[in-house]
């Protein structure tokens, strides 16, 4: 298998990027075989927004579960 560079359009904010063979390689080897629909900027911003949402979410969660559990 060959890894070539590829240009993809971000599909948030429409930047075209560059999937370098590198990253392609990084990615393959987590088991991911399809192209990112995201550019860098916007993959790590989803990605933080969505750990900081999860975080207080799950916490928020539990909590509730906890005290409706034992009311
Ligand atoms: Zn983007």
């Amino acid at each position: 298998m060959s890894f070539q560079d590829k240009s993809i359009q971000c599909s948030d904010c429409g930047t075209t990027f560059i999937f370098t063979a590198g990253e392609k390689r990084f990615f393959a080897s987590k088991g991911l075989t399809n192209d990112p629909g995201r550019c860098p900027q916007c993959r790590k911003a989803k990605k933080q927004q969505r750990h900081g949402l999860c975080g207080s979410w799950a916490n928020y969660a539990s909590r509730a579960m906890l005290s409706r559990e034992y009311k």
